[in-house]
């Protein structure tokens, strides 16, 4: 693997449309020493990073880089990140991670209606972060032109409004169960490995920890099958992982 490792930081504003394809992740964070692991370690695992130290460095570079997803510090020199948060998904689809420095920065980000796409909690893991970005460039884009549906038997799951329907009734399921069903209704028929689920869903478990997954998976089965008992559409393949079938 080629590494480039862009000091972003050092140079003007400049329009940066990643010219290999790559996914633009625009990192707001004033502390040194994370702007730095993140230009760093996001450059490594294949994303293009531009860096702004303060909001109107963002608010710039929302505009120049076209950035795919922003990773906003909720403690900035010139405002709050919670307030961009609320502006940039207010105007446009682009995802928002938040990064909290404490708890109860967890609590305000939960609290308000921002509109993140996430959040992580510093001191985080670059693995898990970068699981985490991965993940919400994998949604469905947050726009009214690309509501999609997909149909499993009798499930009606509406990604854009996170919904899941079956015999005209909605039935109520909980964020990680909404995001694990998807996830295996992205390969209708086709197996899901245990591991996949966990990088995608559980970032920081380790893999014998398994037992939240297997809890996930008998509640959304209590929810959307007949017979949870006899699932008929979401199998377990033993030892391997699961399917969803029509
Ligand atoms: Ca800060």
């Amino acid at each position: 693997m080629r590494v480039v490792v862009l000091h972003y930081a050092l140079e003007p504003l400049v329009s940066m449309v990643d010219p290999e394809g790559r996914s633009v992740v625009l990192v707001v964070e004033d502390e040194p020493s994370y702007q730095e692991a993140l230009n760093v370690g996001l450059t490594v695992e294949g994303f293009a990073v531009v860096s702004a130290h303060n909001l109107a460095e963002a608010r710039e570079l929302l505009v120049s880089a076209k950035p795919d997803l922003i990773l906003l510090d909720v403690m900035l020199p010139d405002g709050s990140g919670t307030d961009f948060c609320r502006e940039v998904t207010g105007s446009s689809s682009i995802p928002v991670i938040m990064v909290t420095a404490r708890s109860s920065e967890v609590d305000v980000v939960l609290g308000l209606e921002i509109g993140a796409a996430d959040y992580v909690t510093k001191p985080y893991r670059l693995r898990e972060l970068v699981a985490r970005i991965r993940a919400v460039l994998r949604r469905p884009a947050n726009d009214v032109d690309s509501e999609e549906v997909i149909t499993i038997g009798p499930l009606r799951i509406e990604l854009l409004r996170r919904a899941v329907i079956r015999d005209n009734v909605q039935i109520e399921l909980s964020r990680k169960e909404f995001d694990l069903l998807t996830l295996l209704a992205s390969r209708p028929g086709q197996v899901v490995t245990r591991e996949h689920c966990l990088d995608s869903l559980w970032w920081g478990l380790e893999l014998s920890d398994t037992r939240t997954l297997d809890t996930h998976i008998k509640r959304l089965r209590q929810k959307i099958e007949l017979d949870p008992a006899n699932p008929k559409h979401l199998v377990t393949i033993r030892g391997v992982g699961f399917r969803l079938d029509q």
